[in-house]
């Protein structure tokens, strides 16, 4: 038996921020990262929470990848301020970051009370706003660890587009393909069924549809609030059903090279679905579980699949060409990374990777030396 349950409430559409005009006598605790509280989104937020008898903090000192070290700091001021509400505003770094502080500053608290979260991302990517995760980085051992616990759903999502246009083409395109590993990965999970299937479908779609468009024109809102949806219906299928070995991997050397999350994610897609497909030579029948569902992907996305092995080369051949209009990495050197600094850490990626919470709804059970060697292929 399965459970599948919604708790998030999401707001979309235009004038979606209004949402927090509701909020009022309300001690507000906002986090977010140094940009959004410079740029005029912070504004955005403040603005409605202003002249209805609320009071608000302001936590900006969010990292990307955000270490221990300030979800301490965060909980700190949390104990400090004792708010009844909380706002993460920014990218999955600023949210997860959040989600962290108010999971720790409750668990310490001895009147366990309730605190309501509402997530607002300004990138389009992470799915965080529907997710029970959370990572967050042990910048000694420089490994990333995913949190997962119900506790940590926001109760509340805001999906307003006009957020995300001010993001760069560059983070359009890492964030971008995150969004198109989520709903890979849930679709082949060994957790996957109908309902995370249609999220990753109607994800996947959009992703292709929209966003080389948002990456060529930042300002184009149609397909800004496609991608931003697409992010949205990602997590919730991932949430349902979990990920696989692709992000296991990127948590890892994600943490370790200092790659932008969804970046590490793009460089990895391909080979892991190869890795996962095993497609074996011109044989086409009796494929793996996951060579099916690839090429039932391929299929719903209107890509060549007339039998698993053709499904799953057209998946791949697409998310080449995808990678090659958001100009993003073909491989770790093109990032900076040598083949003796890969070596030098490859022994520690696969063993990580290996017991990561997300290895065990990978459709293949990998060994260290199948990841090692999926990190070798991409150098
Ligand atoms: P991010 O939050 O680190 O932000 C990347 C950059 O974009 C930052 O410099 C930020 O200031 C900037 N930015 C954010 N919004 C902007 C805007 N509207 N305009 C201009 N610049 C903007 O990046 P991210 O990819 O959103 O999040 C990555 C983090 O999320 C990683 O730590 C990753 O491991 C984690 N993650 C979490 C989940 C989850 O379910 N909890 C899923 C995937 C990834």
């Amino acid at each position: 038996m399965k459970e599948i349950s919604f708790r998030t409430k999401i707001f979309i559409g235009e004038n979606s921020l209004d949402r927090l005009m509701k909020i009022t006598s309300e001690k507000v605790f906002i986090v977010t990262d140094p940009f959004i509280e410079q740029s005029g989104i912070m504004k955005e937020v403040t603005n409605r929470l202003e002249n209805k008898d609320n009071d608000y903090f302001i936590f900006s000192d969010i990292v990307p990848d955000p270490p221990i070290e300030t979800v301490a700091a965060g909980v700190k001021a949390i104990q400090e301020f004792g708010p009844g509400i909380m706002i993460a505003i920014g990218g999955g770094s600023a949210i997860d970051a959040a989600k962290a502080m108010k999971d720790f500053s409750i668990k310490l608290s001895s009147q366990q009370q309730a605190m309501k979260f509402i997530a607002i991302p300004t990138t389009s990517g992470t799915g965080t706003e529907v997710t029970s995760f959370s990572v967050i980085t042990d910048e000694v051992n420089q490994v990333k660890h995913p949190l997962v616990a119900d506790s940590l759903l926001p109760d509340e999502a805001i999906l307003d587009t006009t957020l995300v246009k001010s993001v760069p083409a560059s983070v359009t395109a890492d964030t971008g393909m995150d969004v198109l590993t989520h709903a890979i990965e849930a679709y082949v999970s060994t957790n996957a069924n109908d309902f995370s299937d249609a999220f990753a479908e109607k994800a996947v779609q959009l992703i292709f549809d929209y966003l080389p468009r948002c990456y060529k024109d930042g300002n184009d809102l149609e397909a800004r609030e496609k991608v931003h949806h697409a992010s949205c219906l990602a997590g919730m299928a991932f949430n349902m059903v979990g990920l696989g070995v692709n992000h296991s991997i990127a948590h890892v050397c994600g943490a370790q090279f200092h790659i932008p999350h969804g970046r590490m994610n793009a460089l990895l897609l391909t080979t892991v679905i190869e890795y996962n497909a095993e497609i074996q030579g011109f044989f086409t029948g009796g494929q793996s579980f996951a060579a099916k569902k690839y090429a039932q992907l391929a299929k719903i996305v209107g890509f060549p699949a007339t039998n698993s092995r053709i499904g799953v080369n057209s998946l791949i051949q697409h998310i080449n060409q995808l990678k090659k209009e958001l100009h993003l990495p073909v491989n770790l050197r093109a990032c900076g990374i040598t083949k003796e600094k890969l070596l030098a850490s490859i022994g520690k990626i696969s063993e990580a990777a290996l017991i990561d919470g997300c290895t065990p709804t990978n459709p293949r059970k990998p060994t260290t030396k199948d990841i090692e060697s999926i990190v070798e292929k991409i150098l």
